[in-house]
């Protein structure tokens, strides 16, 4: 990953939060002056991004407050089992830039945005805990934004640590390709913030995944968090086919089994390349022709987003699957918006059925 301090070429705060910690702390740790402003900028510009214009918003940072609702269900996918879980955003827009992000497929604002308000997220988050008591929360902070590649700008690592001493039947989950534990990884916590890490095989990082923290950056960093008491959990997410996929899969089951024992791991995830086709330009315009979403063979599914097909995701799947066991070790595998029908030949089960996996997909309030 480049420092963060040449990473934005445009940063604009808003004029109610210009004298709080985390705007403070952008100005002193970016290169590129601010811009104090009493409205978002390129507030006209909201159609669909060229890749140009994708690009250029992973430029340009705006600090605000953000108006609308933080937590809410995770929006899955149709017809993909559903493992509940809840998402809390705090920003929008990744500093990192991987050929097959998804968020090329809905962002359409000019800028990247950190949302200035954590505590007002938190509080919303207070209110559902006591309104459930008993339900087990899972809730990630890294769908629209990374949950840590920013974290030296807000500190809201160590924010969300501390919080969640209070909540221990809450869970959450920090979802990052950066390394960047730093922040929190000495503080005191109670054992319910995962540290979770996307990984591939470091081929398929290097092609595809632009400007993130290296494989070996990312275990590393999984192994000091499991070394500080924190659970850690590894999303092998997207699997991407490659020449020679079985084999580079196989050694990063490897890895992780050599690094990791089961009860330091809390899940490990497993999906396959997926995008909706009007993605496709994007990647084409940004990445080339030969990029991985363009040269793969990909069919429309049911939710209306490309795929491999049903076989060789299930052959993915197993593969991945069977590794672990071949190990010798329990790490609690489960799929990632998948179909039953994928459940079904990789697990001959349906998720509820899958022992060490029911509590993931039990019926939550929302
Ligand atoms: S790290 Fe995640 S959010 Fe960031 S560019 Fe890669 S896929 Fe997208």
């Amino acid at each position: 990953m480049g420092s963060l301090e040449n990473q934005f070429t445009e940063l604009y705060i808003h004029d109610s939060v210009w004298n709080s910690e985390v705007a403070k702390r952008t100005r002193s740790l970016l290169k590129v002056s601010a811009i104090r402003v009493d409205s978002k900028p390129y507030a006209d510009q909201r159609s669909q991004l060229s890749g140009d214009e994708f690009t250029k918003s992973k430029k340009r940072l705006y600090l605000a407050p953000h108006l609308g609702q933080f937590f809410r269900k995770c929006p899955g996918t149709q017809g993909a089992a559903c493992c509940n879980y809840f998402v809390l955003n705090l920003g929008v827009q990744c500093n990192m830039n991987c050929s097959y992000c998804y968020l090329q497929s809905y962002i359409n604002s000019p800028l990247s945005q950190i949302y200035t308000n954590i505590e007002e997220a938190l509080f919303e988050l207070e209110g559902k805990a006591r309104e459930f008591p008993n339900a087990p929360f899972r809730v990630g902070t890294g769908e629209t934004i990374d949950s840590l590649s920013l974290d030296d700008l807000t500190l809201y690592s160590a924010v969300v640590v501390r919080w969640f001493q209070n909540f221990p039947k809450l869970t959450c989950e920090f979802k990052t390709k950066s390394a960047n534990i730093k922040n929190f990884i000495n503080l005191p916590h109670s054992g319910n913030v995962v540290v979770s890490f996307s990984v591939n095989p470091e081929k398929i990082v290097e092609a595809e995944e632009h400007e993130t923290a290296r494989l070996w950056q990312r275990l590393k960093a999984a192994r000091d968090a499991a070394d500080a008491g924190f659970p850690v959990a590894f999303h092998f997410d997207p699997m991407i086919y490659v020449s020679g996929w079985q084999k580079l899969y196989s050694e990063l089951v490897h890895l992780i089994c050599s690094l990791f024992e089961p009860l330091e791991v809390k899940w490990i995830s497993v999906g396959a390349l997926r995008f909706p086709p009007q993605m496709k330009h994007i990647l084409r315009e940004r990445f080339g022709g030969d990029s991985i979403g363009n040269s793969s063979e990909l069919f429309l599914g049911k939710d209306g987003k490309l795929r491999y097909d049903l076989g060789l995701r299930t052959k993915m799947f197993t593969h991945v699957k069977d590794e672990f066991l071949e190990h010798g070790k329990k790490f609690p595998v489960f799929l990632c918006m998948e179909t039953p029908e994928s459940w079904l030949g990789t697990f001959q089960n349906t998720p509820r059925k899958v022992k060490g996996l029911d509590e993931l997909f039990v019926a939550m309030p929302s």
